[in-house]
Protein backbone atom coordinates (compact mmCIF):
# COMPACT_ATOMS: atom_id res chain seq x y z
CA UNK A 1 0.00 0.00 0.00
CA UNK A 2 0.96 3.54 -0.67
CA UNK A 3 -0.68 6.63 -0.30
CA UNK A 4 0.27 7.89 -3.69
CA UNK A 5 -1.73 5.02 -5.38
CA UNK A 6 -4.88 6.11 -6.50
CA UNK A 7 -8.28 4.77 -4.67
CA UNK A 8 -9.00 1.98 -7.38
CA UNK A 9 -5.22 1.08 -7.09
CA UNK A 10 -5.64 0.23 -3.08
CA UNK A 11 -8.92 -1.92 -4.24
CA UNK A 12 -7.55 -4.17 -7.05
CA UNK A 13 -6.95 -7.68 -6.87
CA UNK A 14 -4.59 -8.18 -10.43
CA UNK A 15 -5.28 -11.03 -11.95
CA UNK A 16 -2.14 -14.01 -11.96
CA UNK A 17 -0.74 -15.32 -14.64
CA UNK A 18 0.27 -18.96 -14.53
CA UNK A 19 3.46 -18.85 -13.83
CA UNK A 20 6.36 -18.47 -16.49
CA UNK A 21 9.66 -20.70 -14.32
CA UNK A 22 13.26 -19.89 -15.32
CA UNK A 23 14.31 -23.64 -14.59
CA UNK A 24 14.71 -25.62 -17.39
CA UNK A 25 13.64 -29.69 -18.01
CA UNK A 26 10.37 -27.97 -17.17
CA UNK A 27 7.20 -29.90 -18.08
CA UNK A 28 5.25 -26.94 -18.55
CA UNK A 29 1.75 -27.79 -18.65
CA UNK A 30 0.33 -24.59 -17.05
CA UNK A 31 -0.63 -22.01 -19.34
CA UNK A 32 -2.05 -23.21 -22.66
CA UNK A 33 0.54 -22.29 -25.27
CA UNK A 34 1.15 -24.38 -28.01
CA UNK A 35 3.95 -27.24 -27.58
CA UNK A 36 4.75 -26.84 -31.86
CA UNK A 37 6.11 -23.37 -33.01
CA UNK A 38 4.50 -20.90 -34.87
CA UNK A 39 4.00 -21.12 -38.25
CA UNK A 40 7.89 -20.48 -39.99
CA UNK A 41 6.44 -17.90 -42.23
CA UNK A 42 5.26 -16.12 -39.29
CA UNK A 43 9.21 -16.34 -37.81
CA UNK A 44 10.78 -15.28 -41.57
CA UNK A 45 8.22 -12.39 -41.36
CA UNK A 46 9.16 -11.43 -38.03
CA UNK A 47 13.13 -11.24 -39.13
CA UNK A 48 12.31 -9.69 -41.91
CA UNK A 49 11.52 -6.36 -40.13
CA UNK A 50 14.42 -6.16 -37.72
CA UNK A 51 15.85 -3.48 -40.01
CA UNK A 52 15.99 0.27 -39.40
CA UNK A 53 12.69 0.47 -40.32
CA UNK A 54 12.00 0.13 -36.73
CA UNK A 55 12.99 3.74 -36.20
CA UNK A 56 9.77 4.52 -38.18
CA UNK A 57 6.07 3.89 -35.51
CA UNK A 58 3.98 1.20 -37.12
CA UNK A 59 0.65 1.64 -39.36
CA UNK A 60 -1.65 2.53 -35.97
CA UNK A 61 -4.59 1.28 -37.83
CA UNK A 62 -3.40 -2.33 -38.44
CA UNK A 63 -4.86 -2.12 -42.06
CA UNK A 64 -3.07 -5.07 -43.73
CA UNK A 65 -3.54 -7.04 -40.81
CA UNK A 66 -7.09 -6.24 -40.39
CA UNK A 67 -7.51 -7.13 -44.25
CA UNK A 68 -6.05 -10.72 -43.65
CA UNK A 69 -8.02 -11.73 -40.93
CA UNK A 70 -11.24 -10.08 -42.56
CA UNK A 71 -10.22 -12.28 -45.59
CA UNK A 72 -10.00 -14.94 -44.07
CA UNK A 73 -13.23 -14.58 -41.95
CA UNK A 74 -15.52 -13.40 -44.86
CA UNK A 75 -15.77 -10.22 -43.44
CA UNK A 76 -15.31 -6.52 -43.57
CA UNK A 77 -12.02 -4.86 -42.26
CA UNK A 78 -14.30 -2.21 -40.99
CA UNK A 79 -15.66 -5.36 -38.62
CA UNK A 80 -12.20 -6.36 -37.37
CA UNK A 81 -10.39 -4.67 -33.93
CA UNK A 82 -6.63 -5.49 -33.09
CA UNK A 83 -5.15 -5.47 -29.79
CA UNK A 84 -1.99 -6.46 -28.22
CA UNK A 85 -3.38 -9.69 -27.17
CA UNK A 86 -6.40 -10.44 -26.80
CA UNK A 87 -6.47 -9.64 -22.98
CA UNK A 88 -6.16 -5.88 -24.37
CA UNK A 89 -8.57 -6.25 -26.60
CA UNK A 90 -10.78 -7.38 -23.34
CA UNK A 91 -9.96 -4.42 -21.43
CA UNK A 92 -11.09 -2.37 -24.08
CA UNK A 93 -14.56 -4.15 -24.19
CA UNK A 94 -15.17 -3.90 -21.13
CA UNK A 95 -14.51 -0.16 -20.80
CA UNK A 96 -16.42 0.88 -23.75
CA UNK A 97 -19.04 -1.91 -24.77
CA UNK A 98 -19.99 -3.45 -21.33
CA UNK A 99 -19.91 -0.83 -18.59
CA UNK A 100 -23.17 0.41 -18.47
CA UNK A 101 -26.20 0.71 -15.62
CA UNK A 102 -26.91 -3.22 -15.32
CA UNK A 103 -24.34 -5.65 -13.98
CA UNK A 104 -22.99 -7.33 -16.93
CA UNK A 105 -23.40 -11.14 -16.53
CA UNK A 106 -20.70 -14.35 -16.82
CA UNK A 107 -20.24 -17.73 -15.56
CA UNK A 108 -19.56 -18.36 -11.83
CA UNK A 109 -16.49 -20.54 -13.49
CA UNK A 110 -14.77 -19.29 -16.43
CA UNK A 111 -11.50 -17.11 -17.14
CA UNK A 112 -10.42 -15.28 -14.63
CA UNK A 113 -9.63 -11.80 -15.75
CA UNK A 114 -13.19 -10.59 -16.02
CA UNK A 115 -13.51 -10.11 -12.76
CA UNK A 116 -10.23 -7.99 -12.07
CA UNK A 117 -11.07 -5.60 -15.26
CA UNK A 118 -14.73 -5.00 -13.84
CA UNK A 119 -12.69 -4.17 -10.47
CA UNK A 120 -10.40 -1.66 -12.85
CA UNK A 121 -13.23 -0.21 -14.73
CA UNK A 122 -15.99 0.14 -11.90
CA UNK A 123 -18.30 -2.54 -13.64
CA UNK A 124 -20.92 -4.37 -11.51
CA UNK A 125 -21.33 -8.33 -12.48
CA UNK A 126 -23.36 -10.96 -11.38
CA UNK A 127 -22.05 -14.30 -12.03
CA UNK A 128 -24.18 -17.25 -13.37
CA UNK A 129 -23.86 -20.93 -11.92
CA UNK A 130 -22.68 -23.81 -14.63
CA UNK A 131 -24.82 -26.06 -14.88
CA UNK A 132 -24.59 -29.38 -12.70
CA UNK A 133 -21.75 -30.51 -15.36
CA UNK A 134 -20.24 -27.61 -15.77
CA UNK A 135 -21.87 -26.24 -19.22
CA UNK A 136 -23.00 -23.08 -20.09
CA UNK A 137 -26.66 -22.87 -19.71
CA UNK A 138 -27.54 -19.63 -22.41
CA UNK A 139 -31.06 -20.01 -21.03
CA UNK A 140 -30.08 -18.89 -17.58
CA UNK A 141 -29.04 -15.40 -18.78
CA UNK A 142 -32.28 -13.71 -18.38
CA UNK A 143 -31.67 -11.26 -16.09
CA UNK A 144 -31.35 -7.38 -17.36
CA UNK A 145 -27.95 -7.01 -17.74
CA UNK A 146 -25.31 -4.71 -19.22
CA UNK A 147 -23.84 -7.46 -21.36
CA UNK A 148 -22.70 -10.87 -21.50
CA UNK A 149 -19.59 -12.77 -21.98
CA UNK A 150 -18.25 -16.12 -21.81
CA UNK A 151 -15.16 -17.94 -23.60
CA UNK A 152 -16.72 -20.87 -25.93
CA UNK A 153 -15.23 -23.44 -25.10
CA UNK A 154 -15.39 -22.45 -21.50
CA UNK A 155 -11.84 -21.73 -19.91
CA UNK A 156 -10.97 -23.61 -17.48
CA UNK A 157 -13.27 -26.57 -18.23
CA UNK A 158 -12.93 -26.69 -21.57
CA UNK A 159 -16.66 -27.35 -22.29
CA UNK A 160 -18.02 -25.66 -25.44
CA UNK A 161 -21.76 -25.26 -26.90
CA UNK A 162 -23.04 -24.91 -29.75
CA UNK A 163 -23.34 -21.79 -32.23
CA UNK A 164 -26.96 -21.89 -32.62
CA UNK A 165 -26.83 -21.31 -28.84
CA UNK A 166 -25.29 -18.37 -28.76
CA UNK A 167 -27.43 -17.37 -31.94
CA UNK A 168 -30.39 -17.36 -29.68
CA UNK A 169 -28.92 -15.65 -26.68
CA UNK A 170 -27.78 -12.83 -29.18
CA UNK A 171 -31.41 -12.53 -30.47
CA UNK A 172 -32.78 -12.54 -26.80
CA UNK A 173 -30.67 -9.95 -25.51
CA UNK A 174 -31.04 -6.92 -28.39
CA UNK A 175 -30.16 -4.21 -26.07
CA UNK A 176 -26.83 -5.59 -24.72
CA UNK A 177 -23.79 -6.82 -26.15
CA UNK A 178 -22.89 -10.47 -25.83
CA UNK A 179 -19.12 -11.83 -26.03
CA UNK A 180 -17.64 -14.61 -26.66
CA UNK A 181 -13.75 -15.17 -26.04
CA UNK A 182 -13.16 -17.73 -28.68
CA UNK A 183 -9.24 -18.18 -27.66
CA UNK A 184 -9.58 -21.46 -27.85
CA UNK A 185 -12.19 -21.66 -31.01
CA UNK A 186 -9.60 -24.30 -33.45
CA UNK A 187 -9.37 -26.90 -31.19
CA UNK A 188 -12.73 -28.59 -32.04
CA UNK A 189 -15.57 -25.65 -31.55
CA UNK A 190 -18.11 -23.69 -33.52
CA UNK A 191 -16.92 -20.29 -34.28
CA UNK A 192 -19.88 -17.42 -34.09
CA UNK A 193 -17.95 -15.48 -36.64
CA UNK A 194 -19.63 -16.89 -39.71
CA UNK A 195 -22.93 -14.97 -37.56
CA UNK A 196 -21.14 -11.73 -38.20
CA UNK A 197 -20.88 -12.44 -42.55
CA UNK A 198 -23.21 -10.15 -44.56
CA UNK A 199 -26.04 -7.64 -43.81
CA UNK A 200 -27.46 -9.89 -41.47
CA UNK A 201 -24.70 -9.46 -38.72
CA UNK A 202 -26.19 -8.70 -35.50
CA UNK A 203 -25.36 -5.28 -33.91
CA UNK A 204 -25.07 -6.83 -30.26
CA UNK A 205 -22.29 -9.83 -31.20
CA UNK A 206 -18.61 -9.42 -30.32
CA UNK A 207 -16.09 -12.31 -30.94
CA UNK A 208 -12.50 -12.31 -29.85
CA UNK A 209 -9.90 -14.09 -30.94
CA UNK A 210 -6.18 -14.49 -29.39
CA UNK A 211 -2.88 -15.94 -31.84
CA UNK A 212 -1.52 -16.70 -28.39
CA UNK A 213 -2.77 -20.21 -28.64
CA UNK A 214 -3.71 -22.31 -31.51
CA UNK A 215 -1.22 -20.17 -33.77
CA UNK A 216 1.56 -20.73 -31.02
CA UNK A 217 2.49 -16.56 -30.94
CA UNK A 218 1.84 -16.07 -27.35
CA UNK A 219 5.29 -14.27 -27.01
CA UNK A 220 4.45 -11.90 -30.13
CA UNK A 221 1.30 -10.30 -28.27
CA UNK A 222 -1.78 -10.20 -30.66
CA UNK A 223 -5.03 -10.40 -30.68
CA UNK A 224 -8.59 -9.03 -32.74
CA UNK A 225 -12.06 -8.57 -32.25
CA UNK A 226 -15.13 -9.32 -34.81
CA UNK A 227 -18.37 -7.44 -35.06
CA UNK A 228 -20.66 -5.06 -36.37
CA UNK A 229 -18.81 -1.78 -37.69
CA UNK A 230 -20.74 0.10 -34.59
CA UNK A 231 -18.91 -1.92 -32.16
CA UNK A 232 -15.48 -1.72 -33.68
CA UNK A 233 -15.66 2.05 -33.77
CA UNK A 234 -16.80 1.85 -30.32
CA UNK A 235 -13.92 -0.03 -29.54
CA UNK A 236 -11.36 2.35 -31.61
CA UNK A 237 -12.06 5.29 -29.98
CA UNK A 238 -11.44 3.20 -26.52
CA UNK A 239 -8.15 2.57 -28.23
CA UNK A 240 -7.60 6.01 -29.62
CA UNK A 241 -8.03 7.54 -26.26
CA UNK A 242 -5.29 4.88 -24.73
CA UNK A 243 -2.61 3.69 -27.17
CA UNK A 244 -1.87 4.62 -30.60
CA UNK A 245 0.41 1.83 -31.59
CA UNK A 246 -0.85 -1.24 -29.65
CA UNK A 247 0.95 -3.32 -32.11
CA UNK A 248 4.53 -3.09 -33.64
CA UNK A 249 5.91 -3.34 -36.47
CA UNK A 250 6.83 -7.43 -35.51
CA UNK A 251 3.53 -8.14 -34.12
CA UNK A 252 1.62 -6.93 -37.49
CA UNK A 253 4.13 -8.27 -40.19
CA UNK A 254 4.14 -11.87 -37.45
CA UNK A 255 0.64 -11.80 -37.54
CA UNK A 256 -0.38 -11.56 -41.24
CA UNK A 257 1.99 -14.22 -42.02
CA UNK A 258 0.58 -16.44 -39.14
CA UNK A 259 -3.12 -15.85 -40.71
CA UNK A 260 -1.63 -16.51 -44.35
CA UNK A 261 -0.70 -19.71 -43.20
CA UNK A 262 -3.44 -21.92 -42.64
CA UNK A 263 -2.01 -24.97 -43.21
CA UNK A 264 -0.04 -24.81 -40.13
CA UNK A 265 -2.63 -23.90 -37.96
CA UNK A 266 -4.82 -26.96 -39.14
CA UNK A 267 -2.10 -29.26 -38.52
CA UNK A 268 -1.05 -28.38 -35.28
CA UNK A 269 -4.10 -28.41 -34.05
CA UNK A 270 -5.51 -31.68 -35.08
CA UNK A 271 -2.42 -32.92 -33.59
CA UNK A 272 -3.01 -31.51 -30.35
CA UNK A 273 -6.56 -32.49 -30.53
CA UNK A 274 -5.25 -35.97 -31.24
CA UNK A 275 -2.76 -35.80 -28.39
CA UNK A 276 -5.96 -34.68 -26.12
CA UNK A 277 -8.28 -37.63 -26.88
CA UNK A 278 -5.64 -40.40 -26.18
CA UNK A 279 -4.72 -38.43 -22.74
CA UNK A 280 -8.76 -38.75 -21.91
CA UNK A 281 -8.18 -42.06 -22.73
CA UNK A 282 -5.26 -42.94 -20.74
CA UNK A 283 -6.48 -40.48 -17.61
CA UNK A 284 -9.98 -42.58 -17.69
CA UNK A 285 -8.13 -45.88 -17.28
CA UNK A 286 -6.19 -43.91 -14.04
CA UNK A 287 -9.46 -43.63 -12.58
CA UNK A 288 -9.64 -39.61 -13.55
CA UNK A 289 -12.67 -38.13 -14.28
CA UNK A 290 -12.34 -35.20 -17.13
CA UNK A 291 -14.53 -32.98 -18.53
CA UNK A 292 -15.36 -33.38 -22.08
CA UNK A 293 -12.91 -30.83 -23.53
CA UNK A 294 -12.77 -28.16 -26.76
CA UNK A 295 -10.05 -26.61 -25.74
CA UNK A 296 -5.84 -27.29 -25.98
CA UNK A 297 -6.20 -28.90 -21.97
CA UNK A 298 -8.39 -30.58 -20.07
CA UNK A 299 -9.68 -30.25 -17.15
CA UNK A 300 -9.84 -33.60 -14.97
CA UNK A 301 -9.96 -34.33 -11.29
CA UNK A 302 -9.44 -38.02 -9.02
CA UNK A 303 -12.01 -39.37 -7.15
CA UNK A 304 -9.38 -40.02 -4.54
CA UNK A 305 -7.05 -37.66 -4.87
CA UNK A 306 -6.89 -33.71 -3.74
CA UNK A 307 -6.06 -31.26 -6.81
CA UNK A 308 -3.69 -29.15 -4.91
CA UNK A 309 -1.73 -32.40 -3.53
CA UNK A 310 -1.76 -34.03 -7.51
CA UNK A 311 -0.45 -30.40 -8.60
CA UNK A 312 2.13 -30.25 -6.00
CA UNK A 313 3.36 -33.89 -6.39
CA UNK A 314 3.60 -33.35 -10.17
CA UNK A 315 5.46 -30.09 -9.51
CA UNK A 316 8.15 -32.20 -7.55
CA UNK A 317 8.34 -34.21 -10.58
CA UNK A 318 9.16 -31.26 -12.88
CA UNK A 319 5.66 -31.06 -14.15
CA UNK A 320 3.83 -27.71 -14.24
CA UNK A 321 -0.19 -27.95 -14.43
CA UNK A 322 -2.26 -25.07 -12.87
CA UNK A 323 -4.57 -25.53 -10.19
CA UNK A 324 -7.25 -23.23 -9.19
CA UNK A 325 -8.46 -22.82 -4.84
CA UNK A 326 -11.86 -21.57 -6.21
CA UNK A 327 -15.56 -23.08 -5.15
CA UNK A 328 -16.45 -25.91 -6.91
CA UNK A 329 -13.31 -26.70 -8.43
CA UNK A 330 -10.79 -27.44 -6.34
CA UNK A 331 -10.45 -30.63 -7.02
CA UNK A 332 -9.55 -30.00 -10.51
CA UNK A 333 -6.52 -30.03 -12.33
CA UNK A 334 -6.51 -27.31 -15.96
CA UNK A 335 -3.84 -29.51 -18.02
CA UNK A 336 -2.29 -28.12 -21.06
CA UNK A 337 -2.11 -30.49 -24.31
CA UNK A 338 1.83 -30.81 -24.72
CA UNK A 339 3.34 -33.03 -26.83
CA UNK A 340 3.05 -37.22 -27.38
CA UNK A 341 6.25 -37.02 -25.45
CA UNK A 342 5.25 -34.19 -22.41
CA UNK A 343 1.96 -36.46 -22.34
CA UNK A 344 4.45 -39.74 -21.95
CA UNK A 345 6.09 -37.93 -18.76
CA UNK A 346 2.59 -36.49 -17.52
CA UNK A 347 1.03 -40.04 -17.51
CA UNK A 348 3.86 -42.33 -15.68
CA UNK A 349 4.38 -39.33 -13.27
CA UNK A 350 0.97 -40.04 -12.40
CA UNK A 351 0.61 -43.54 -12.39
CA UNK A 352 3.76 -43.03 -9.88
CA UNK A 353 2.02 -40.60 -7.74
CA UNK A 354 -1.01 -42.92 -7.64
CA UNK A 355 0.78 -46.08 -6.84
CA UNK A 356 2.50 -44.31 -3.73
CA UNK A 357 0.33 -41.81 -2.82
C1 LIG B 1 -5.33 -17.11 -23.14
C2 LIG B 1 -6.66 -16.43 -23.06
C3 LIG B 1 -6.86 -15.10 -23.43
C4 LIG B 1 -5.71 -14.14 -23.65
O1 LIG B 1 -4.92 -14.32 -24.65
P1 LIG B 1 -3.83 -13.25 -25.08
O2 LIG B 1 -4.22 -12.97 -26.48
O3 LIG B 1 -2.54 -13.96 -24.93
O4 LIG B 1 -3.93 -12.03 -24.22
C5 LIG B 1 -8.12 -14.57 -23.43
N1 LIG B 1 -9.18 -15.30 -23.05
C6 LIG B 1 -9.05 -16.56 -22.64
C7 LIG B 1 -10.24 -17.32 -22.20
C8 LIG B 1 -7.77 -17.16 -22.62
O5 LIG B 1 -7.64 -18.39 -22.15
Amino acid sequence: MSRFWSPVVQTLTPYIPGEQPQMQRLVKLNTNESPYGPSPKALAAIASQNTADLRLYPDPEGIALKNEIAKLHGLDPKQIFLGNGSDEVLAHVFAGLLKHQDPILFPDITYSFYPVYCKLFGIEYKTIPLGSNFEIEVSTYTSPNGGIIFPNPNAPTGRAIARQEIETLVLKNRDSVIVIDEAYVDYGTESCIPLLRGSNCPENLLVVHTLSKSRALAGLRVGFAAGHPTLIEGLERVKNSFNSYPLGRLAQAGAIAAIQDQAHLEETSQKVIQTRERLNAQLAELGFETLPSAANFIFTRHPHHAGAKLCQLLRERGIIVRHFKSPRIEEFLRITIGTDEQTHELVAALKEILATA
